[in-house]
């Protein structure tokens, strides 16, 4: 009987055992069935993906960021041409090719600054315009562009008593001739003795046999200082006394000069000149005083300004007639 049990317990663990293995080969086949499954499913994922194109552009042909992959062609610069101041440029990278052209300059005119015939760019100002003198034959005038501007001037009398700029002859009598010398003449000079100022001056025509000349030109005494400083005064230098001299030479001069010019065919004397009476309510003493006497014809014989008409004598030049002055300047 003992030897009985001992083999059923013997046969029982054998069963147990044997079910212990069955358990483990089944749970091995299941997790290899799993694992086939989950290798399937990833594979369909991979053949879904969706490319995100970036555009193409002027370097790169369109572009799938995410795997890189490129379809067509790269999009090339879009060249825009230089201009004066910028290269040639690409609108859409800005890469740039060679240079800027730079302005072309048209120069500066009177009214505007110099400027650029391509862009219209300025630089600086308009030089503004130079303006000549009004003439008679002419308003003020821009000698650049030739703009005008307000109204023509007087004429302008010059050497020879004409018309600078047009040639009219202004002086043509006594009146217009006494008019142009005091205008011109009038102011006087100044002297190391004193000044001669204000002078007044006067023509004479002359009409009779009594008189030598066709004009005779006064210019009112003024010397009166002068002359005594000239002869008596202490006070001065000979040098100073010679430099007057030679002023009021020149001064009367070239007043003889312009009125020759202007008259070259009439017979002109003049110089300072005053008279007066010694006994004004009774008119006696009649006196005259003459300085720096001239004529532009011939003297008489002793050196006078000539006492009546000559037709045979011709107007032959300045000279000096001082026999009758006052001081031998
Ligand atoms: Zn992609
Ligand atoms: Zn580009
Ligand atoms: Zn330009
Ligand atoms: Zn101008
Ligand atoms: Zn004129």
């Amino acid at each position: 009987m003992k030897k009985t049990l001992y083999c059923l317990i013997l046969f029982l663990i054998c069963i147990l055992s044997a079910c212990g293995n069955t358990d483990e080969s089944y749970s091995n086949d299941y997790v290899s069935n799993v694992t086939t499954a989950s290798t399937s499913v990833s594979t369909t994922v991979t053949t879904e993906h969706i490319h995100k194109w970036a555009e193409a552009d002027c370097l790169s042909p369109k572009t799938c960021l995410d795997c890189g992959k490129t379809e067509g062609k790269k999009g090339g610069h879009t060249w825009q041409e230089a201009t004066c101041t910028k290269p040639k440029t690409c609108t859409v990278c800005g890469k740039t090719k060679g240079k800027a052209l730079g302005h072309k300059w048209k120069k500066a005119t009177c009214t505007k600054p110099k400027t650029c015939s391509v862009c219209g760019t300025t630089k600086g100002d308009a030089l503004g315009h130079k303006w000549e003198k009004a003439t008679c034959l002419s308003p003020k005038k821009c000698s650049v562009c030739g703009k005008a501007k307000g109204e023509k001037a007087e004429h302008k009398i010059g050497y020879g008593g004409s018309c600078v700029y047009c040639g009219q002859k202004m002086i043509t009598d006594d009146k217009s001739l006494e008019e142009y010398l005091n205008n011109k003449y009038s102011e006087g000079v100044t002297t190391p003795l004193g000044d001669v100022k204000n002078l007044s001056i006067t023509v004479y025509k002359g009409t009779t046999n009594y008189e030598s000349y066709d004009y005779c030109i006064k210019i009112d005494d003024a010397l009166t200082i002068i002359e005594y400083n000239y002869e008596y005064s202490r006070e001065y230098t000979q040098s100073q006394k010679n430099e007057t001299a030679n002023i009021l030479k020149n001064y009367v001069k070239n007043m003889a000069d312009d009125v020759i010019s202007i008259f070259p065919d009439k017979k002109v004397t003049g110089g300072f000149y005053y008279s007066y009476y010694k006994y004004p309510h009774i008119k006696e003493g009649y006196t005259s005083n003459y300085n720096l006497t001239w004529t532009n014809y011939e003297l008489d014989s002793l050196g006078y300004v000539p006492r009546e008409y000559n037709e045979n004598i011709y107007p032959s030049g300045f000279r000096w007639a001082s026999k009758l002055d006052e001081i031998e300047w």
